[in-house]
Protein backbone atom coordinates (compact mmCIF):
# COMPACT_ATOMS: atom_id res chain seq x y z
CA UNK A 1 0.00 0.00 0.00
CA UNK A 2 1.66 3.31 -0.58
CA UNK A 3 -0.32 5.34 2.05
CA UNK A 4 1.60 3.19 4.37
CA UNK A 5 3.35 5.18 7.24
CA UNK A 6 7.22 4.23 7.24
CA UNK A 7 7.86 4.91 10.88
CA UNK A 8 11.37 3.06 12.94
CA UNK A 9 13.01 0.90 10.27
CA UNK A 10 12.41 -2.43 13.24
CA UNK A 11 9.37 -1.31 14.32
CA UNK A 12 6.21 -1.74 12.37
CA UNK A 13 1.87 -1.07 13.03
CA UNK A 14 -0.13 -3.67 11.93
CA UNK A 15 -3.45 -2.83 10.36
CA UNK A 16 -6.24 -4.59 11.94
CA UNK A 17 -9.58 -4.98 10.73
CA UNK A 18 -12.21 -2.60 12.29
CA UNK A 19 -14.44 -5.51 12.21
CA UNK A 20 -13.40 -8.96 12.33
CA UNK A 21 -10.58 -7.77 14.62
CA UNK A 22 -7.46 -9.92 12.59
CA UNK A 23 -4.33 -8.58 11.97
CA UNK A 24 -3.40 -7.89 8.63
CA UNK A 25 -0.70 -10.71 8.57
CA UNK A 26 -3.84 -12.91 8.91
CA UNK A 27 -6.76 -11.11 7.04
CA UNK A 28 -4.35 -9.96 3.99
CA UNK A 29 -4.49 -6.10 2.80
CA UNK A 30 -6.36 -3.51 4.48
CA UNK A 31 -8.95 -1.01 2.98
CA UNK A 32 -7.57 2.08 4.78
CA UNK A 33 -10.51 4.53 5.33
CA UNK A 34 -10.28 8.28 7.13
CA UNK A 35 -9.46 7.88 10.89
CA UNK A 36 -7.35 5.39 10.23
CA UNK A 37 -9.77 2.65 10.13
CA UNK A 38 -9.33 -0.21 8.43
CA UNK A 39 -11.38 -3.35 6.59
CA UNK A 40 -10.25 -6.77 5.34
CA UNK A 41 -11.22 -7.59 1.72
CA UNK A 42 -13.80 -10.06 3.68
CA UNK A 43 -15.33 -7.81 5.62
CA UNK A 44 -15.60 -5.08 3.23
CA UNK A 45 -17.37 -7.62 0.91
CA UNK A 46 -19.68 -8.70 3.79
CA UNK A 47 -20.73 -4.93 3.76
CA UNK A 48 -21.41 -5.00 0.32
CA UNK A 49 -23.31 -8.01 0.07
CA UNK A 50 -25.62 -7.02 3.07
CA UNK A 51 -26.32 -3.83 1.04
CA UNK A 52 -26.95 -5.53 -2.38
CA UNK A 53 -29.53 -7.99 -0.18
CA UNK A 54 -30.90 -4.56 1.92
CA UNK A 55 -30.25 -5.97 5.19
CA UNK A 56 -27.84 -2.89 6.33
CA UNK A 57 -29.23 -0.61 8.80
CA UNK A 58 -27.82 2.35 8.19
CA UNK A 59 -29.89 4.03 11.92
CA UNK A 60 -26.95 2.68 13.07
CA UNK A 61 -24.43 5.25 11.53
CA UNK A 62 -26.28 8.12 13.45
CA UNK A 63 -25.05 6.64 16.52
CA UNK A 64 -21.24 6.93 15.92
CA UNK A 65 -20.27 10.57 15.64
CA UNK A 66 -16.72 10.54 16.03
CA UNK A 67 -16.32 7.75 13.26
CA UNK A 68 -14.91 10.09 10.61
CA UNK A 69 -11.99 11.43 12.90
CA UNK A 70 -8.50 10.45 13.68
CA UNK A 71 -7.34 8.57 16.59
CA UNK A 72 -4.58 11.98 17.07
CA UNK A 73 -7.73 14.06 16.54
CA UNK A 74 -9.89 11.97 19.50
CA UNK A 75 -7.51 12.11 22.18
CA UNK A 76 -7.26 16.13 22.11
CA UNK A 77 -10.76 16.42 22.12
CA UNK A 78 -11.12 15.22 25.64
CA UNK A 79 -14.09 13.01 25.69
CA UNK A 80 -15.03 11.87 28.69
CA UNK A 81 -15.90 8.00 29.50
CA UNK A 82 -13.91 7.70 26.15
CA UNK A 83 -10.25 5.75 26.43
CA UNK A 84 -7.86 6.18 23.65
CA UNK A 85 -5.16 4.24 23.78
CA UNK A 86 -1.96 4.89 23.44
CA UNK A 87 0.24 4.08 20.24
CA UNK A 88 2.60 1.37 20.94
CA UNK A 89 5.25 0.55 18.86
CA UNK A 90 5.76 -3.37 18.03
CA UNK A 91 9.22 -5.13 16.69
CA UNK A 92 7.76 -7.98 14.58
CA UNK A 93 9.44 -11.31 14.20
CA UNK A 94 12.15 -11.48 11.94
CA UNK A 95 10.12 -12.02 8.55
CA UNK A 96 9.38 -15.98 9.05
CA UNK A 97 13.55 -16.69 9.34
CA UNK A 98 13.81 -19.20 12.54
CA UNK A 99 16.66 -17.26 15.40
CA UNK A 100 20.14 -18.72 15.54
CA UNK A 101 20.66 -20.65 18.33
CA UNK A 102 24.13 -22.28 19.50
CA UNK A 103 24.02 -25.27 21.99
CA UNK A 104 27.45 -23.86 23.20
CA UNK A 105 25.51 -20.59 24.32
CA UNK A 106 23.10 -21.94 26.51
CA UNK A 107 23.88 -22.57 30.12
CA UNK A 108 24.36 -25.78 31.06
CA UNK A 109 22.79 -26.69 34.88
CA UNK A 110 25.18 -26.89 36.90
CA UNK A 111 26.11 -23.21 36.03
CA UNK A 112 22.23 -22.21 36.29
CA UNK A 113 22.00 -23.97 39.80
CA UNK A 114 25.64 -22.03 40.96
CA UNK A 115 24.43 -18.70 39.30
CA UNK A 116 20.95 -19.31 41.65
CA UNK A 117 22.83 -20.61 44.69
CA UNK A 118 24.35 -16.89 44.65
CA UNK A 119 20.82 -15.58 45.20
CA UNK A 120 18.78 -18.01 46.83
CA UNK A 121 19.31 -19.89 49.84
CA UNK A 122 18.05 -23.36 50.52
CA UNK A 123 15.59 -25.22 48.62
CA UNK A 124 18.43 -27.30 46.82
CA UNK A 125 16.36 -29.80 45.09
CA UNK A 126 13.72 -27.59 43.76
CA UNK A 127 17.00 -25.32 42.25
CA UNK A 128 18.69 -28.22 40.50
CA UNK A 129 15.15 -29.35 39.00
CA UNK A 130 14.67 -25.66 37.64
CA UNK A 131 18.41 -25.81 36.31
CA UNK A 132 17.67 -28.68 34.49
CA UNK A 133 14.13 -28.28 33.39
CA UNK A 134 15.21 -24.89 31.59
CA UNK A 135 18.38 -26.67 30.11
CA UNK A 136 16.10 -28.98 28.66
CA UNK A 137 13.97 -26.02 27.71
CA UNK A 138 16.52 -24.72 26.01
CA UNK A 139 17.78 -27.96 24.19
CA UNK A 140 14.07 -28.64 22.66
CA UNK A 141 14.58 -25.08 21.51
CA UNK A 142 17.62 -25.70 19.82
CA UNK A 143 16.45 -28.57 18.23
CA UNK A 144 13.00 -27.05 17.04
CA UNK A 145 15.34 -24.23 15.30
CA UNK A 146 18.00 -26.60 13.84
CA UNK A 147 14.92 -28.26 11.40
CA UNK A 148 14.46 -27.07 8.53
CA UNK A 149 11.24 -26.03 7.52
CA UNK A 150 10.82 -28.93 5.41
CA UNK A 151 11.51 -31.01 8.36
CA UNK A 152 9.12 -28.55 10.32
CA UNK A 153 6.45 -29.74 8.10
CA UNK A 154 6.56 -33.63 7.47
CA UNK A 155 6.10 -35.83 10.43
CA UNK A 156 9.40 -37.02 11.21
CA UNK A 157 10.16 -40.19 12.92
CA UNK A 158 12.36 -38.50 15.73
CA UNK A 159 11.63 -38.60 19.12
CA UNK A 160 9.89 -35.28 20.13
CA UNK A 161 10.68 -33.68 22.96
CA UNK A 162 8.31 -32.39 25.50
CA UNK A 163 7.51 -28.91 26.76
CA UNK A 164 9.23 -28.96 30.29
CA UNK A 165 6.54 -26.86 32.15
CA UNK A 166 7.25 -26.35 35.90
CA UNK A 167 4.28 -26.83 38.55
CA UNK A 168 5.81 -25.08 42.06
CA UNK A 169 4.82 -25.90 45.09
CA UNK A 170 5.46 -24.39 48.51
CA UNK A 171 4.44 -22.10 51.55
CA UNK A 172 4.25 -18.65 51.27
CA UNK A 173 7.48 -16.69 51.76
CA UNK A 174 9.17 -19.54 50.64
CA UNK A 175 10.36 -18.11 47.56
CA UNK A 176 8.84 -19.37 44.45
CA UNK A 177 8.42 -15.74 43.00
CA UNK A 178 11.81 -14.98 44.27
CA UNK A 179 13.59 -17.92 42.40
CA UNK A 180 11.40 -17.36 38.89
CA UNK A 181 12.82 -13.25 39.23
CA UNK A 182 16.17 -14.64 40.02
CA UNK A 183 16.03 -16.95 37.05
CA UNK A 184 14.53 -14.64 34.17
CA UNK A 185 17.20 -12.02 35.31
CA UNK A 186 20.19 -14.28 34.83
CA UNK A 187 18.97 -15.62 31.57
CA UNK A 188 17.87 -12.26 30.83
CA UNK A 189 14.87 -12.87 29.32
CA UNK A 190 11.53 -11.51 30.04
CA UNK A 191 9.56 -12.32 32.68
CA UNK A 192 5.25 -11.92 33.23
CA UNK A 193 4.16 -12.51 36.82
CA UNK A 194 0.34 -12.85 36.41
CA UNK A 195 -2.01 -13.70 39.31
CA UNK A 196 -4.51 -16.90 38.39
CA UNK A 197 -7.61 -15.23 40.50
CA UNK A 198 -7.68 -12.72 37.98
CA UNK A 199 -8.10 -14.91 35.32
CA UNK A 200 -11.13 -15.83 33.97
CA UNK A 201 -12.96 -17.51 31.25
CA UNK A 202 -12.97 -15.54 28.10
CA UNK A 203 -16.20 -12.97 27.83
CA UNK A 204 -16.88 -12.60 31.85
CA UNK A 205 -15.50 -9.95 34.11
CA UNK A 206 -11.78 -10.48 34.36
CA UNK A 207 -9.10 -10.59 32.53
CA UNK A 208 -8.80 -13.14 29.54
CA UNK A 209 -6.05 -15.70 29.68
CA UNK A 210 -4.16 -13.82 26.83
CA UNK A 211 -3.50 -10.95 29.28
CA UNK A 212 -0.69 -13.14 30.99
CA UNK A 213 1.02 -13.12 27.57
CA UNK A 214 0.10 -9.28 26.59
CA UNK A 215 2.17 -8.84 30.06
CA UNK A 216 5.00 -10.40 28.40
CA UNK A 217 5.14 -8.62 25.56
CA UNK A 218 4.68 -5.33 27.32
CA UNK A 219 7.59 -7.02 29.24
CA UNK A 220 10.14 -7.72 26.59
CA UNK A 221 9.55 -4.17 25.32
CA UNK A 222 6.95 -5.05 22.63
CA UNK A 223 9.54 -7.24 20.93
CA UNK A 224 7.65 -10.25 19.70
CA UNK A 225 10.69 -12.39 19.15
CA UNK A 226 12.00 -11.71 22.67
CA UNK A 227 8.66 -12.47 24.22
CA UNK A 228 8.27 -15.92 21.93
CA UNK A 229 11.47 -16.83 24.63
CA UNK A 230 10.44 -15.26 27.61
CA UNK A 231 9.09 -16.60 31.09
CA UNK A 232 5.51 -16.18 32.35
CA UNK A 233 5.12 -17.17 35.94
CA UNK A 234 1.54 -18.06 36.92
CA UNK A 235 1.40 -17.51 40.54
CA UNK A 236 -1.46 -18.54 43.27
CA UNK A 237 -2.47 -21.64 40.86
CA UNK A 238 -3.86 -23.66 43.43
CA UNK A 239 -7.10 -20.67 43.65
CA UNK A 240 -8.22 -22.43 40.07
CA UNK A 241 -8.50 -25.76 41.36
CA UNK A 242 -11.93 -27.34 40.23
CA UNK A 243 -14.89 -25.86 42.50
CA UNK A 244 -16.05 -28.90 44.75
CA UNK A 245 -19.80 -29.18 44.87
CA UNK A 246 -20.77 -26.44 43.07
CA UNK A 247 -24.30 -25.74 40.85
CA UNK A 248 -23.13 -22.66 39.42
CA UNK A 249 -20.42 -22.56 36.23
CA UNK A 250 -17.26 -22.70 37.22
CA UNK A 251 -15.44 -19.45 35.70
CA UNK A 252 -12.75 -19.09 37.67
CA UNK A 253 -11.90 -22.40 38.43
CA UNK A 254 -11.78 -25.35 36.06
CA UNK A 255 -12.93 -23.32 33.12
CA UNK A 256 -9.82 -21.23 33.29
CA UNK A 257 -7.17 -24.35 33.73
CA UNK A 258 -9.00 -25.48 30.87
CA UNK A 259 -8.09 -22.33 28.33
CA UNK A 260 -4.69 -22.37 29.89
CA UNK A 261 -4.23 -25.64 28.29
CA UNK A 262 -3.66 -24.44 24.51
CA UNK A 263 -0.89 -21.55 26.18
CA UNK A 264 0.84 -24.00 27.92
CA UNK A 265 1.35 -26.75 25.11
CA UNK A 266 2.30 -24.09 22.87
CA UNK A 267 -0.35 -22.21 20.50
CA UNK A 268 -0.43 -18.77 17.97
CA UNK A 269 -2.52 -16.64 20.09
CA UNK A 270 -3.69 -13.26 19.18
CA UNK A 271 -3.30 -10.89 22.11
CA UNK A 272 -3.94 -6.98 22.46
CA UNK A 273 -1.14 -4.78 22.56
CA UNK A 274 -0.51 -2.49 25.46
CA UNK A 275 -3.84 -2.97 26.86
CA UNK A 276 -5.78 -5.83 28.76
CA UNK A 277 -8.48 -5.98 26.40
CA UNK A 278 -9.55 -6.43 23.11
CA UNK A 279 -11.65 -3.79 21.51
CA UNK A 280 -11.80 -1.87 17.98
CA UNK A 281 -8.90 0.24 18.96
CA UNK A 282 -6.50 -1.84 19.97
CA UNK A 283 -3.92 -3.48 18.21
CA UNK A 284 -3.81 -7.09 17.97
CA UNK A 285 -0.61 -9.24 17.74
CA UNK A 286 0.44 -13.16 16.98
CA UNK A 287 2.06 -14.51 19.73
CA UNK A 288 3.73 -18.13 19.65
CA UNK A 289 3.62 -19.52 22.72
CA UNK A 290 6.06 -22.54 21.97
CA UNK A 291 8.88 -21.30 23.28
CA UNK A 292 7.66 -19.89 26.28
CA UNK A 293 8.66 -21.36 29.38
CA UNK A 294 5.50 -21.41 31.93
CA UNK A 295 5.99 -21.90 35.70
CA UNK A 296 2.89 -21.36 37.75
CA UNK A 297 2.97 -21.46 41.08
CA UNK A 298 1.16 -22.21 44.31
CA UNK A 299 1.02 -22.88 48.04
CA UNK A 300 -1.90 -25.66 47.88
CA UNK A 301 -2.78 -25.00 51.56
CA UNK A 302 -4.57 -28.74 52.61
CA UNK A 303 -2.47 -30.45 50.09
CA UNK A 304 -0.31 -31.46 52.84
CA UNK A 305 -3.62 -33.40 54.19
CA UNK A 306 -4.45 -34.77 51.06
CA UNK A 307 -0.82 -36.28 51.02
CA UNK A 308 -1.11 -37.62 54.57
CA UNK A 309 -3.96 -39.50 53.91
CA UNK A 310 -3.14 -41.26 50.91
CA UNK A 311 0.49 -42.50 52.76
CA UNK A 312 -1.14 -43.47 56.03
CA UNK A 313 -3.78 -45.68 54.02
CA UNK A 314 -0.88 -47.25 52.14
CA UNK A 315 0.78 -47.91 55.29
CA UNK A 316 -1.47 -48.50 57.67
CA UNK A 317 -2.61 -51.56 55.60
CA UNK A 318 0.68 -54.01 56.11
CA UNK A 319 2.59 -51.36 59.37
CA UNK A 320 1.55 -50.17 62.42
CA UNK A 321 -0.26 -47.04 62.22
CA UNK A 322 2.82 -45.65 64.15
CA UNK A 323 3.80 -44.12 60.58
CA UNK A 324 0.82 -41.95 60.81
CA UNK A 325 2.62 -40.06 63.17
CA UNK A 326 6.17 -39.85 61.36
CA UNK A 327 3.91 -37.95 58.29
CA UNK A 328 2.27 -36.11 61.15
CA UNK A 329 6.03 -34.02 61.91
CA UNK A 330 7.69 -34.78 58.40
CA UNK A 331 8.63 -31.44 57.23
CA UNK A 332 9.19 -32.62 53.93
CA UNK A 333 6.15 -34.21 53.03
CA UNK A 334 4.93 -31.99 50.54
CA UNK A 335 8.00 -33.63 48.44
CA UNK A 336 5.91 -37.28 48.58
CA UNK A 337 3.25 -35.00 46.26
CA UNK A 338 1.90 -37.09 43.01
CA UNK A 339 -0.50 -36.30 40.27
CA UNK A 340 -2.26 -37.95 42.19
CA UNK A 341 -2.94 -35.75 45.15
CA UNK A 342 -3.06 -32.87 42.87
CA UNK A 343 -6.11 -34.05 41.11
CA UNK A 344 -8.05 -34.53 44.45
CA UNK A 345 -6.83 -31.35 44.80
CA UNK A 346 -8.83 -30.29 41.88
CA UNK A 347 -6.01 -29.85 39.26
CA UNK A 348 -7.42 -31.11 35.78
CA UNK A 349 -5.34 -34.13 34.23
CA UNK A 350 -5.00 -32.52 30.69
CA UNK A 351 -3.79 -29.88 33.19
CA UNK A 352 -1.07 -31.35 35.26
CA UNK A 353 -0.48 -32.84 32.15
CA UNK A 354 1.37 -29.74 30.08
CA UNK A 355 3.36 -29.56 33.40
CA UNK A 356 5.48 -32.41 33.64
CA UNK A 357 7.96 -30.92 36.38
CA UNK A 358 6.90 -30.80 39.47
CA UNK A 359 9.18 -28.63 42.05
CA UNK A 360 8.53 -28.62 45.54
CA UNK A 361 10.03 -26.07 47.96
CA UNK A 362 10.38 -26.29 51.79
CA UNK A 363 9.36 -23.93 54.63
CA UNK A 364 11.91 -22.33 55.48
CA UNK A 365 13.68 -23.39 58.93
CA UNK A 366 15.23 -20.53 61.04
CA UNK A 367 18.93 -21.70 60.20
CA UNK A 368 17.58 -20.31 56.28
CA UNK A 369 16.29 -17.30 57.76
CA UNK A 370 19.18 -16.28 59.67
CA UNK A 371 21.43 -16.73 56.16
CA UNK A 372 18.78 -14.85 53.53
CA UNK A 373 19.07 -12.21 55.86
CA UNK A 374 22.81 -11.89 55.88
CA UNK A 375 24.12 -13.78 52.77
CA UNK A 376 22.52 -13.59 49.02
CA UNK A 377 24.15 -11.20 46.91
CA UNK A 378 21.52 -8.80 47.38
CA UNK A 379 20.87 -9.72 51.03
CA UNK A 380 18.57 -6.89 53.30
CA UNK A 381 21.25 -6.76 55.58
CA UNK A 382 23.68 -5.60 52.82
CA UNK A 383 21.43 -3.45 51.44
CA UNK A 384 21.50 -1.64 55.17
CA UNK A 385 25.30 -1.46 55.30
CA UNK A 386 25.66 0.06 52.38
CA UNK A 387 23.18 3.01 53.36
CA UNK A 388 24.95 3.45 56.13
CA UNK A 389 28.31 3.19 54.38
CA UNK A 390 27.35 6.72 52.62
CA UNK A 391 26.93 8.47 55.92
CA UNK A 392 30.70 6.33 56.77
CA UNK A 393 28.86 4.76 59.60
CA UNK A 394 29.90 0.86 59.68
CA UNK A 395 26.97 -0.89 60.81
CA UNK A 396 27.27 -4.54 62.23
CA UNK A 397 24.94 -7.02 63.74
CA UNK A 398 25.57 -9.74 66.63
CA UNK A 399 24.56 -13.15 65.73
CA UNK A 400 22.30 -13.28 67.92
CA UNK A 401 20.26 -10.42 67.00
CA UNK A 402 19.55 -12.37 63.44
CA UNK A 403 18.51 -15.42 65.33
CA UNK A 404 15.89 -13.35 67.12
CA UNK A 405 15.25 -11.56 63.45
CA UNK A 406 14.61 -15.64 62.26
CA UNK A 407 12.90 -15.98 65.16
CA UNK A 408 9.95 -13.14 64.91
CA UNK A 409 9.71 -14.24 61.04
CA UNK A 410 9.27 -17.54 62.36
CA UNK A 411 6.68 -16.60 64.25
CA UNK A 412 4.32 -14.69 61.58
CA UNK A 413 4.46 -17.63 59.38
CA UNK A 414 5.13 -16.00 56.10
CA UNK A 415 8.47 -16.94 55.62
CA UNK A 416 11.09 -14.86 54.30
CA UNK A 417 8.40 -11.87 53.70
CA UNK A 418 8.66 -11.27 57.39
CA UNK A 419 11.97 -10.06 57.48
CA UNK A 420 12.04 -7.44 55.75
CA UNK A 421 9.11 -5.67 57.50
CA UNK A 422 10.62 -6.87 60.74
CA UNK A 423 13.80 -5.68 60.07
CA UNK A 424 12.43 -2.25 58.72
CA UNK A 425 10.39 -1.63 62.27
CA UNK A 426 13.88 -1.15 64.22
CA UNK A 427 16.12 0.52 61.25
CA UNK A 428 13.67 3.06 61.19
CA UNK A 429 15.13 4.96 64.32
CA UNK A 430 18.53 3.80 63.13
CA UNK A 431 18.78 5.54 59.90
CA UNK A 432 16.86 8.37 61.12
CA UNK A 433 18.97 9.14 64.46
CA UNK A 434 22.53 7.96 63.01
CA UNK A 435 23.43 10.84 60.57
CA UNK A 436 22.17 13.25 63.27
CA UNK A 437 25.63 13.04 64.60
CA UNK A 438 28.83 13.20 62.18
CA UNK A 439 31.19 11.52 65.30
CA UNK A 440 29.19 8.13 65.07
CA UNK A 441 31.77 5.63 63.98
CA UNK A 442 29.91 2.64 63.91
CA UNK A 443 26.72 0.77 65.00
CA UNK A 444 26.61 -3.08 66.46
CA UNK A 445 22.76 -4.18 66.16
CA UNK A 446 21.97 -6.91 69.94
CA UNK A 447 19.96 -8.85 70.71
CA UNK A 448 19.23 -6.46 73.15
CA UNK A 449 18.05 -3.78 71.57
CA UNK A 450 16.10 -5.47 69.36
CA UNK A 451 14.34 -7.34 72.51
CA UNK A 452 13.63 -3.81 73.67
CA UNK A 453 15.73 -3.80 76.60
CA UNK A 454 18.69 -1.78 76.06
CA UNK A 455 19.98 0.31 73.22
CA UNK A 456 22.57 -0.83 69.97
CA UNK A 457 26.23 -0.16 70.80
CA UNK A 458 27.60 3.17 69.20
CA UNK A 459 30.90 3.86 68.82
CA UNK A 460 32.39 7.51 68.43
CA UNK A 461 35.12 8.02 65.73
CA UNK A 462 38.80 8.16 67.01
P1 LIG B 1 6.51 -16.80 47.58
O1 LIG B 1 7.00 -18.20 47.77
O2 LIG B 1 5.32 -16.51 48.42
O3 LIG B 1 6.37 -16.42 46.15
P2 LIG B 1 8.57 -14.80 47.54
O4 LIG B 1 9.41 -15.40 46.47
O5 LIG B 1 7.72 -13.65 47.16
O6 LIG B 1 7.66 -15.91 48.21
O7 LIG B 1 9.50 -14.40 48.77
C1 LIG B 1 9.44 -13.16 49.43
C2 LIG B 1 10.81 -12.56 49.64
O8 LIG B 1 11.55 -13.34 50.55
C3 LIG B 1 11.64 -12.52 48.37
O9 LIG B 1 11.52 -11.29 47.72
C4 LIG B 1 13.06 -12.74 48.86
O10 LIG B 1 13.67 -11.52 49.13
C5 LIG B 1 12.91 -13.49 50.15
N1 LIG B 1 13.18 -14.92 50.01
C6 LIG B 1 12.27 -15.92 50.07
N2 LIG B 1 12.85 -17.12 49.96
C7 LIG B 1 14.15 -16.91 49.81
C8 LIG B 1 15.29 -17.77 49.65
N3 LIG B 1 15.16 -19.10 49.63
N4 LIG B 1 16.49 -17.19 49.54
C9 LIG B 1 16.64 -15.86 49.58
N5 LIG B 1 15.61 -14.99 49.73
C10 LIG B 1 14.38 -15.49 49.85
Amino acid sequence: MEDKEKRDDDYTYEKICYVCRRPESKAGTMITMPGNMCLCHDCMQKAFDSVTNGSMDWSKIQNMPYMNLNLSDLSKMNIPGMEIPEKQKVKKRNSDKKPEMAMKDVMPPHEIKARLDEYVIGQEKAKKAISVAVYNHYKRMYLDYKKTDKEDKKETEEVKIEKSNILMLGPTGSGKTYLVKTLAMLLDVPLAIADATSLTEAGYIGDDIESVITKLLAAAGNDVEKAEHGIVFIDEIDKIAKKKNTNTRDVSGEAVQQELLKLLEGAKVEVPVGSNQKNALTPMETINTDHILFICGGAFPDLEQIIKERLTKKSSMGFSAELKDKYDQDPHLLSHVTNEDLRSFGMIPEFLGRLPVTVTLEKLTKELLVKILSEPKNAILKQYIKLLELDEVKLTFEDQALEWMAEEAMKRDTGARALRAILEEFMLDIMYEIPKDPNIGSVVITRQYLEKKGGPLIQMRA
